[in-house]
């Protein structure tokens, strides 16, 4: 038997309670099982538990999509993974990664190397892969573009800082606090802004124009995004909170687009595009992931409240499972 955290009914944090009774998974042919160390939390493991994402486990189950630890047993049919191993995960299901043990896909199961510690392979899965899949399998990003990262002192805009400047590209951040401002600036962007400030706006419009746009508010930003763009730019729609209005004319001379991103929509062949991308950016050491805060699993609720409702990001949240 092992520890996690199940979710018995949809609903508020307080369904998020430590039971000590749940059966530790065994492995099928094609998986492995992971002795999880840290799990990551992510804003859509917040989405899921409330009933308002499109994809739903079936109850009950165990939240969290992302985490990191040591390969305790393989299936039969595994070839890329052995018992002792340290590794990175990046999946959704019934049984996530909230628990000692998770039975991961072997396609869901990543190298964590010996750069990396294990709070930050927790923290490397959902936000490295959608800022790569918004970078360049939606807004086709090169090379010498410039690409303005909106929200980037979070989880997934401080993965794209990092995955644009190893790929050459100029980039501009945004973030809601000095220390987020600083953080942005140490991850490799050579300009950040402050959303908070009444004069951004205008300061963003006296720079040079956009060739892409990663937008994490879109219901906050859009309107002016759309404003930003360069001839034929495109912003990439990462987070949403609501609705927005938009002047449809603004992206008509440049012929600019607008697009949404989805991660857990990306086909196998694109998947795996996204993650060798990322394992070899771990190897060649631009992967550097940062957590901002580590929860212990009695505050696992308290993670799934801080993901949504706190300002001022810093990076990645964490939850330690075991020593
Ligand atoms: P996070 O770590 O909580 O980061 C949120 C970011 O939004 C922070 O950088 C925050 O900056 C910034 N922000 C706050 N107010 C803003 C404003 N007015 N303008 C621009 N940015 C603002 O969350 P995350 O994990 O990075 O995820 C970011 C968003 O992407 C979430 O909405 C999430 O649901 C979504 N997401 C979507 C996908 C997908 O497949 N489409 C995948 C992963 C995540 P400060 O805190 O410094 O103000």
């Amino acid at each position: 038997m092992m520890r996690a955290i199940l979710v018995r009914q949809f609903g508020g944090i307080d369904q998020m309670k430590i039971a000590t009774d749940v059966a530790i998974p065994t492995p099928g042919d094609k998986q492995v099982l992971i002795n999880m160390i840290f799990s990551g939390i992510n804003p859509v493991d917040t989405y899921i538990r409330e009933e308002a994402f499109w994809m739903l486990p079936s109850l009950p189950y165990v939240p969290g999509c992302d985490g990191a630890g040591v390969v305790k047993s393989v299936g039969k049919l595994v070839t890329k993974f052995k018992p002792g191993d340290r590794v990175f995960m990046c999946q959704t299901g019934q049984m996530g990664s909230l628990a000692e043990f998770v039975a991961v896909n072997e396609e869901n199961a990543f190298p964590l190397g010996d750069k990396l510690n294990f709070e930050q392979g927790a923290a490397i899965g959902i936000p490295y892969f959608t800022a790569y899949r918004a970078l360049f399998q939606k807004a086709n990003a090169k090379s010498g573009n410039r690409v303005l990262i909106h929200g980037a002192s979070g989880a997934v805009g401080l993965a794209a800082v990092q995955i644009a400047k190893a790929n050459g590209m100029h980039v501009t951040g945004t973030a809601g606090t000095q220390e987020g401002i600083d953080l942005v600036r140490s991850a490799g962007a050579d300009a950040v802004y402050n959303h908070k400030d009444k004069t951004y706006r205008k300061k963003l419009q006296n720079e040079e124009l956009f060739d892409v746009i990663l937008e994490m508010l879109a219901n906050v930003n859009l309107g002016h995004d759309l404003k930003l763009m360069n001839r034929h730019g495109r912003t990439i729609v990462v987070g949403s909170r609501g609705t927005v209005t938009v002047d449809p004319r603004d992206i008509m001379g440049s012929e600019a687009s607008v697009m949404g991103v989805a991660l857990l929509t990306a086909t196998p062949d694109e998947w795996s595009e996204i993650t060798s991308a990322i394992v070899d950016g771990i190897k060649a050491g631009w992967v550097k992931p940062v957590v901002d805060k580590v929860y212990s699993m009695e505050e696992a609720g308290q993670a799934h409240h801080d993901i949504i409702h706190s300002k001022g990001a810093k990076g990645k949240l964490v939850v330690k499972i075991q020593d």
